[in-house]
């Protein structure tokens, strides 16, 4: 697993070093171990995690870094890390970055914790809870330079779950499918609500097209949002 993913980081302009190689392996041994417990990701199959999971998360990590998006010592709220993806893989592989990481699932949110601790992560607080109820906390809105989201609710759910906690001038990046431009059509009045401006670019990674989907967060989110737990999946802005 680890050559092949040496390889295929370097074709994204990533070098890993043997220690973050090293990280990848205890990753995925924690992510085996825990598998059969929490249901964190649907095959565990060592060429599977490591296409789906590392190195998607690399791809976005190196196309957000050169496009300055991500810095070497950027606030990044990953929101619905699940099994830590893309968070902790960008974690890894930009150690400078100030990660956090928000998932509702008690269970989810403990493998994240065990995680953390396995690979030795400085400073990456896992929080346990709804993207709805912390985005009003005081110390998390309007904090983060960059919100990533992978796979946690169509675009105009996932705007008023994640602008909050962007700062002004902050983004909110998410990869999409196939289905991005139609996402992103329906997301013209969440857009205009939140105060939101969306960039695409095409994203390189193995398997079916993927684009990058980046918000820039243009002023403040009004004090209402987002609205109550469930409520933004129920009744899309
Ligand atoms: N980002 C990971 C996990 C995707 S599954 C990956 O790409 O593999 C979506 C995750 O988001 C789930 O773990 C779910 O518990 C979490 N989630 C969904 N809605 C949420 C919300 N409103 N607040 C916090 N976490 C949420």
């Amino acid at each position: 697993m680890l050559a092949a993913l040496s390889r295929d980081s370097k074709s994204h302009g990533v070098r890993l070093t043997p220690a973050q190689l090293e990280q990848f392996d205890t990753y995925l041994r924690l992510l085996m171990e825990w598998s059969g417990r929490v249901n964190l990701v649907g095959d565990t199959a060592p060429d599977v995690v490591r296409q789906r999971h590392f190195v998607e998360s690399l791809a976005l990590g190196a196309a957000l870094r050169e496009r300055e998006i991500l810095r070497p010592d950027s606030r990044v709220l990953d929101l619905g890390a699940g099994a830590g993806f893309p968070g902790v893989v960008l974690k890894i592989a930009w150690p400078g970055i100030r990660l956090t990481l928000l998932e509702a699932t008690a269970k989810k949110a403990a493998f994240l914790s065990a995680l953390v601790e396995a690979l030795g992560l400085d400073k990456t607080p896992v929080l346990t809870g709804r993207a709805e109820t912390l985005g009003h906390d005081s110390t998390l809105r309007g904090t983060f330079d960059l919100v990533v989201a992978r796979a946690v609710a169509p675009l105009p759910v996932l705007l008023e779950l994640a602008l909050p906690f962007a700062r002004v001038g902050g983004r909110l990046v998410t990869p999409k499918g196939s289905r991005a431009s139609e996402e992103i059509a329906a997301a013209a009045h969440a857009l205009s609500v939140l105060g939101g401006k969306v960039f695409t670019a095409p994203l390189r990674v193995p398997g079916p097209a993927q684009t990058l989907v980046a918000v820039v967060k243009e002023r403040e989110t009004p004090a209402e949002y987002s609205r109550r737990p469930g409520a933004p999946a129920k009744a899309p802005l």
